[in-house]
């Protein structure tokens, strides 16, 4: 199934592309700028040249057809993807177009907005359904000349050193879109597509200090003498490889593993030896990594076992608070939660986290074996719960671009050690976290 890698991989590029040129549409609205044209167009060109040309051709021909042969089922989603590619020919002449046209900036910004939102849906109805169908239906040798197409003409933004216009795109794409991997989310529209940096957090008092904490699995020492600090309002990432110590740091601080040395303050107080549950009913919730939602058990269940600290009489209220932050969990309130996509499965692990009304929300890898368009939503929604709610959050993650592109401040650990710290952003430029974790 190399083709859903490689559409996948499409899909992502696409959605840079877009982004940026999103970006450059909103900035022409303010101030006209001859460079800023000149990148829409080469947005414009590539989507022009790559995606109408072999893109969607490869799709319809292959993909749609075959699905459309074997599966009824598929056939509203089908018509709705092909209306899609049949519009966007005409979509990016009217951009072109605007791009030239003296003081249309404001028309063009809106075109711009409104082509985005529709590559958006549709590449998420493609791979939340049409692929999910595929994977269901096709055969061995379907998909054996699936994967030789789509390898027949790659992405010409995935190709390795490139000059000319593609580089220069390339090149511009990186400034203005950089960070997460996957699509925008439906969850929260009112966020803008644009991937500014987060505002800067006010110096607060840290609300949780971590001083030279050691612990041990038997006779394997997993921290020795971690220190963190997580100030209020803040949103923290720790990121590392595999092994590295992440998860078993987040085990310490909501107490389910003990500390053999260090000490742990939270709100000023030392919690060092306090109980898992006296420290959920002080403020920390955690959202394990894996979700680990009960799945026969209702979506509404499921989310006031997150509450079991708190009285009855407030759950009604945070169960109205959640619904409104994830509509999809509303709507299936009533099923099991085990009929719940991988990704709203993470949706329903971070709203359970939240019934307990954290002050310090700890999430354990939310983006572990999603879907990229699927990541940018859970990275969507844990910067609105930041900006938006003020939420402190702590964020384990192995995908550190997309970590530390929306967190204020970030620690790398190592084999059980804190090897480097600074700004999300200042992370993200730093040569050994670009090699080690960056893949650049
Ligand atoms: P991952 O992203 O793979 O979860 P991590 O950074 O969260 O990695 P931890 O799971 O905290 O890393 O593991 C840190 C070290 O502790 C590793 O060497 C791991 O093998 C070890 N370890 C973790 N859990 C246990 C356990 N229950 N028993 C023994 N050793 C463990």
């Amino acid at each position: 199934m190399r083709a859903i890698e490689i559409i996948r991989a499409e899909h992502r590029n696409m959605w840079r592309a877009a982004h940026a040129m999103q970006f450059l549409g909103q900035r022409f609205a303010e101030a006209d700028n001859e460079t800023e044209r000149r990148t829409v167009e080469l947005i414009v060109d590539y989507f022009e040249s790559f995606c109408e040309v072999y893109h969607h051709p490869k799709e319809e021909n292959l993909l749609l057809k075959r699905l459309a042969a074997k599966s009824n089922e598929a056939a509203e989603t089908i018509a709705r993807l092909r209306r899609d590619h049949d519009a966007s020919p005409a979509q990016l002449a009217r951009i072109r177009q605007l791009v030239g046209a003296p003081d249309a900036a404001k028309k063009l910004s809106q075109e711009i907005g409104l082509f985005c939102e529709r590559l958006v849906e549709h590449m998420r109805m493609e791979e939340d359904v049409a692929l999910d169908l595929a994977v269901n239906i096709f055969s061995r040798h379907d998909w054996a000349e699936l994967d030789a197409a789509f390898r027949a003409h790659d992405d010409p933004l995935n190709q390795g050193e490139v000059g000319g216009d593609i580089g220069l795109l390339r090149h511009r794409i990186a400034q203005i879109a950089p960070a997460p991997e996957g699509l925008g989310g439906r969850v929260d529209t009112r966020l803008p597509m644009t991937d500014k940096s987060p505002a800067p957090v006010k110096a607060a008092a840290p609300l949780l200090e971590v001083e030279g904490l050691e612990t041990r699995y038997g006779r394997i020492q997993a921290l020795h003498g971690v220190s963190i600090r997580v100030r209020q309002g803040e949103l923290v990432a720790l990121v590392g490889a595999n092994g590295a110590g992440k998860t078993t740091l987040l085990r310490c601080i909501s107490g389910v593993q003990t500390a053999t040395a260090g000490a742990l303050r939270f709100a000023g107080e030392n919690i060092t030896r306090a109980r898992p549950e006296s420290r959920v009913r002080a403020g920390i919730c955690q959202s394990p990594e894996g979700r680990q939602v009960f799945a026969p058990m209702s979506i509404e269940d499921n989310l006031i076992m997150g509450a079991h600290t708190r009285p009855g009489r407030e759950i009604t209220q945070s169960l109205e608070e959640i619904f409104d932050l994830f509509p999809i969990l509303a709507e299936r309130r009533k099923l099991p939660a085990g009929t719940l996509s991988g990704g709203q499965q993470q949706m329903l692990a971070i709203g359970r986290a939240l019934m307990g009304r954290p002050q310090l929300l700890l999430l354990d890898e939310p983006s572990m074996g999603l879907a990229p368009l699927i990541v940018e939503d859970i990275f969507r929604i844990v910067r609105m719960l930041k900006e938006r709610r003020g939420m402190t959050v702590l964020l384990v993650e192995q995908n550190a671009r997309a970590a530390l592109a929306i967190s204020d401040y970030a620690y790398v650990l190592e084999t059980g050690v804190v090897t480097l710290e600074g700004s999300g952003q200042e992370l993200l430029k730093n040569d050994s976290v670009q090699r080690a974790y960056l893949g650049m």
